[in-house]
């Protein structure tokens, strides 16, 4: 069973700091809806087209052009948030966030701040086995992303693609319920895992299709909890915002050289500045962007373009029954229903396509053993060759049957083996290459016998040896498998050893 205390862990002595402090995490993660149209125009969201191909007269902001909400992407942050256990509010409403920037052709972002489409919900993120913590999900808000500014294209003159403009974002923010940069980096991971179950949010880090603003705190022990105790976020130190953060691992290094940082400011006596701040991966450290006075005064104001959005609960009723199955819940059926471990059904249940991969390959067979197959060999190999599932070249068919012949003892566990490589490099099927290469165990156990009686009669000393130390047994079957050419099973070898002499 999981264990899902908000005990916060015990305090880490942090690198450098001469008192203990705790690190208070929390984020605002934008997630790119996946949808084919623009949130409020028709235009096409295609990653990598050519510069401002796909901007509607909306997007461009012209003169006299209406907003018209995108019903798909109004359904995908009701399905992301169905799959945060999160309320979902019938009635929702857009509002304006006025500034001026090139990228941004309207002079607003069109966001929901008063009133989000999706309440409170959770994400459960599993730290190690059985282990997991509950980060609260404050609410996933609507909004327009910006378009994109051009400056490495010309010396004197700067440029901007609109194709980004306009495209729907999901803001989803968390409560500060994280304690380190581990636990950072494994909720972002795991809210990845559960938008990609979903399908709504391709969560392409690279692209910036999933990206984070991540606010950092430190505080004495014992603050946090007086947080949670009371709710009031004065317990809690002063934050920074480091924007953007599209990487694991620069989430994790960000922070821990903003907790340095912060710890070294307050252990000087001196106080935290709210501000945001930016990561520099190359010089791995955080700089000050724009402090919390220069912050812009965005006068947002329900956008008098849009209606509140109403839907109904009939219709979130139609969405939470088409939801596919999460993570969590396949990760639980895979330990029950196929005995797998915690670890190799996480590794299995990870992304949705190899869990269907598995499926296709257990379906109907041991499933311990096609787990062991496909992590082991198929994975491995992926991994290896640096392919997706999509791009292995050996089937879950193949690999399917390959069990099949191994299971009915037709080939042995070394013969698999070269039979999965045949597979891979030269494909065709299982039984067929099999039969043509010569993979066939010897499964007649009369042969098996007389090579066995041969060896047990020509060496009783050998025979006296195992009968007192069971281990020894194992030269016997060494021999036998050498005598029929490594094409009798081991297992099969083995347990007519122990039965002829009597162990
Ligand atoms: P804003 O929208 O101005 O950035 P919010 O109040 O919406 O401010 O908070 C943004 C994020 O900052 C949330 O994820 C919240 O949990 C987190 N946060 C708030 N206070 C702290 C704090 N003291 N330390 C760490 N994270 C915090
Ligand atoms: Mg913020």
């Amino acid at each position: 069973m999981l264990d899902l205390t908000f005990t916060p862990p015990a305090p880490k002595v942090i690198a450098g700091a001469k008192a203990d402090w705790e690190l208070v995490i929390g984020m605002e993660i934008h997630a790119q809806v996946a949808s084919n149209a623009k949130l409020f125009s028709g235009a096409s969201t295609t990653f990598g087209a050519e510069p401002n191909a796909n901007v509607a007269f909306v997007d461009a902001a012209m003169p006299g052009m209406l907003p018209v909400i995108n019903e798909f992407c109004v359904a995908q942050a009701v399905r992301t948030g169905l799959g945060l256990k999160a309320a979902i509010n019938l009635r929702s409403a857009f509002d304006r966030k006025n500034y001026f920037y090139p990228d941004l052709p309207q002079g607003y972002q069109i966001s929901q701040l008063y009133h989000p489409i999706v309440g409170e919900g959770e994400v459960i993120v599993e730290m190690s086995p059985g282990v997991a913590r509950r980060v609260r999900i404050e609410r996933i808000h609507l909004e327009q992303d910006a378009g994109k500014s051009i400056h490495d294209m010309d010396p004197s003159m700067s440029f901007v693609d609109f194709n980004r403009t306009g495209v729907a974002l999901m803001e989803i923010v968390s409560r500060p319920d994280l304690r380190g940069p581990e636990e950072a980096a494994a909720y972002v991971a795991k809210l990845r895992q559960i938008l990609r179950y979903l399908g709504t949010c391709d969560g392409n880090m690279q692209n910036g299709n999933l990206r984070a603003d991540v606010n950092v705190s430190v505080c004495r022990p014992g603050a946090y909890e007086r947080f949670i105790e009371t709710g009031d976020f004065g317990h809690l130190g002063t934050r920074c915002e480091i924007k953007n953060m599209n990487s694991l691992r620069f989430i994790q290094a960000a922070i821990d050289y903003e907790a340095r940082r912060q710890i070294a400011i307050l252990e000087d006596g001196g106080a935290i500045v709210q501000e945001t701040r930016l990561y520099d991966p190359d010089r791995g450290e955080t700089r000050s962007m724009r402090s919390k006075e220069e912050a812009h005064d965005y006068r947002y104001f329900p956008d008098p373009d849009l209606l509140p959005l109403e839907i109904e609960q009939e219709w979130v009723d139609d969405i939470a029954a088409s939801m596919p199955e999460l993570p969590d819940a396949r990760k639980a059926r895979y330990m029950a229903d196929f005995g797998l471990t915690d670890y190799d059904a996480s590794v299995l249940t990870a992304e949705k396509e190899n869990a269907a991969f598995f499926e296709a390959v257990a379906e109907g067979r041991d499933g311990k053993i096609a787990a062991n197959w496909v992590i082991n060999e198929l994975f491995g190999r992926l991994n290896r060759e640096g392919l997706a599932i999509g791009d292995s070249p050996v089937t879950a068919g193949q690999l399917g049957g390959m069990l099949d012949l191994l299971a009915g003892g037709e080939i042995t566990g070394k013969m698999a083996k070269d039979l999965f490589e045949i597979l891979w490099t030269e494909g065709g099927d299982p039984a067929e290459v099999a039969a043509a290469r010569g993979m066939k165990a010897v499964t007649d156990t009369g042969a098996i016998e007389t090579a066995l009686d041969e060896l047990i009669a020509a060496n009783p000393a050998q025979v006296e040896k195992a009968k007192v130390n069971a281990k020894l047994a194992g030269w016997f079957t060494g021999q036998v498998l050498k005598a029929t050419g490594g094409k009798a099973d081991p297992a099969v070898v083995n347990a007519m050893v122990s039965r002829k002499l009597g162990l």
